[in-house]
């Protein structure tokens, strides 16, 4: 299968689907959820440890003051189309993309 398309004026265009977020850079500024129309990712809170503890759908949600900081979690890759909005707006460089001949038919990277 080629991960190559066709956009309308007739140029090639090869999707680089967002594969995942590093948590120990992201600063949960919230920029790549706003850009991106597909509801790819979530942001979800960590604790002290740096444990995901919880979705934070709720602005003031603070998981009764375990809340630590907030990352991006890549939740629904499926639903990606590699538009790559969300690189563009991220400040820290912790997204990982992936250009579409190399991702499987389930939205996660291909294995080694
Ligand atoms: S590449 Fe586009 S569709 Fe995929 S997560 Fe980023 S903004 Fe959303
Ligand atoms: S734009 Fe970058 S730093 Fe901000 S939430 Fe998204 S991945 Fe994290």
């Amino acid at each position: 299968m080629t991960g190559s398309f066709t956009t309308r004026d007739g140029s090639s265009w090869v999707p680089k689907y967002l594969v995942a977020v590093d948590g120990a850079t992201c600063i949960g500024c919230g920029r790549c959820f706003k850009v991106c129309s597909r509801e790819v990712m979530r942001l979800y809170g960590v604790d002290e440890a740096g444990e995901i503890i919880g979705a934070c759908d709720e602005e003031d949600e603070d998981f009764d003051g375990n809340l630590n900081r907030m990352i991006m979690v890549v939740d629904h890759p499926g639903r990606c189309i590699g538009c790559g909005a969300c690189s563009r707006v991220c400040a820290k460089n912790c997204q990982t993309h992936v250009e579409a001949d190399n991702a499987v038919d389930n939205g996660t990277e291909k294995p080694e």
